[in-house]
């Protein structure tokens, strides 16, 4: 599969229909599974064998569109959640516990901030955060002894940054531990972190995967290239003996390729319970079959609604990365030489009453807390997502009162540019 296109893979990759099978991924809409004898079912329990028992932990629809992601990440095998947020939260819970440290990006979404930096810290689990832009001096010095994981966003939700994964895997590496790296915007179509030594990879299918504001879902993809046994010390949840298993040890008996994605179901799916429904892993394999036709049409109408905003004289920044002055231009050019995402954010002159004039005046464009949808829309923070700031709050929290985030839909870009404009005639 994985000489085939990222295209094909879209379309085909997951789930190959024998004679007189189904042609679309049936939805096994079953809780349970049915077994001859309680022997059988006892090896699945050991994890002795293969197969499904409860819709808790595994269900075969879900593990095809699985497998679909796996193959367009180029990784070694993949889970669904049932959301980004869980997703998140597994692909580091699955390697931090009480006690444990994790180094992320300052630039990354807001839930998985406080997930990170309030949640997560009441479990034991420390951090630090550090800029995106830091110099490799102040990332090394970012790690302590418990470090465990490094975590970033190939593209920030909503301040646009660029993660330089090299570096920071990199730096993960240098110190023994992997690289976990979000990759919801600009989705494998556009980047495959693992091609740049990310070893974790991480996704809201809520956004671009499913496209068409059906379902909220998440995904883990593991690469298979993180040695655990190389820093057993440092992961003692894969490499020593599981008691809730009989004591089997996940890192020997289902390999690199294997433990990381089989501990998290195991234990994290059975214990947290945190799975996506099949109904729901059916509609986001909908979304990934046309993936790779959407993401340049995103992608191409924020080019042209960034590249109109940047003329206007009511508008005091741009931000999209595939700009020319743009910050993160040049990382840009490097992880993402085909396109990034459809998501454009700007400021107005005038302030937080303009971006309120401006947003109340669209037409086209919806106001939603959502980005990533086939319809165009659009959020003002200030006044929505961060309501409870004033201005100095807003200001220290490097979001602007002014800040318009806007997700360029699948429309045309001149109806976009249309509805903009006499948005902007509104103020
Ligand atoms: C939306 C989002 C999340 C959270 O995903 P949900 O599916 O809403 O739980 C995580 N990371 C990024 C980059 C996101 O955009």
């Amino acid at each position: 599969m994985s000489e085939q296109s990222i295209g094909t893979r879209c379309v085909q990759a997951g789930y190959t229909p024998g004679d007189g099978e189904p042609r679309q991924i049936p939805i096994v809409q079953s809780t349970t599974f049915k077994y001859a004898t309680s022997e059988h079912m006892g090896q699945l329990f050991d994890l002795e064998a293969e197969g499904y028992f409860y819709t808790r932990l595994q269900n075969p629809t879900n593990d095809a569109v699985a497998a679909k992601i796996a193959a367009l990440e180029g990784g070694s095998a993949a889970m669904l959640t049932s959301s980004g947020q869980a997703a998140n939260f597994f692909a580091l819970f699955n390697i931090c516990e009480a006690g444990s440290h994790i180094v992320a990006s300052s630039a990354i979404y807001g839930g998985t901030y406080n997930l990170i930096a309030h949640t997560m810290a009441k479990m034991g689990v420390e951090s630090t955060f550090v800029s995106p832009t830091c110099t490799p001096e102040e990332l090394a010095s970012a790690f302590r002894p418990n470090t465990r994981a490094v975590f970033g966003e190939t593209i920030a939700n909503p301040a646009l940054d660029v993660l330089d994964i090299e570096r920071f895997a990199q730096a993960a590496h240098d110190h023994g531990v992997p690289l976990i790296v979000d990759n919801t915007f600009p989705t494998p179509v556009f980047c495959r972190p693992i091609e740049w030594g990310a070893d974790i990879v991480t996704h809201s299918t809520t956004k671009y995967m499913d496209g068409h504001g059906v379902g909220v879902g998440g995904a883990i993809v593991d690469s298979g290239n993180f040695d655990w046994m190389a820093h057993a010390e440092k992961f003692p949840g894969l490499t020593t003996p599981d008691e809730s298993y009989h004591g089997i040890v996940y890192a020997e008996k289902f390999g690199q390729a294997g433990a990381f994605i089989t501990k998290a179901t195991s234990q994290l799916m059975r214990d947290l319970g945190s799975i996506q429904s099949p109904q729901n892993a059916f509609y986001l394999n909908m979304g990934l079959e046309s993936l790779h036709v959407r993401m340049p049409r995103h992608f191409e109408n924020g080019l042209a609604v960034a590249s109109y905003l940047s003329g206007s004289d009511k508008v005091t920044s741009v931000r999209f990365p595939h700009l020319e002055g743009d910050p993160y231009h040049e990382l840009a050019q490097k992880y993402l030489p085909e396109g990034g995402s459809g998501v454009v954010s700007f400021e107005l002159a005038g302030g937080r009453a303009a971006a309120e004039k401006f947003m109340a005046a669209l037409r086209l464009a919806a106001i939603e807390t959502h980005v990533a949808d086939a319809r165009t829309c659009c959020l003002h923070p200030a006044s929505a997502t961060h309501r409870q700031m004033n201005d100095e709050e807003l200001v220290a929290a490097g979001i602007s009162p002014a800040m318009v985030r806007f997700s360029c839909g699948l429309e045309d870009s001149a109806d976009l540019i249309a509805d903009i404009e006499q948005a902007l005639a509104a103020i």
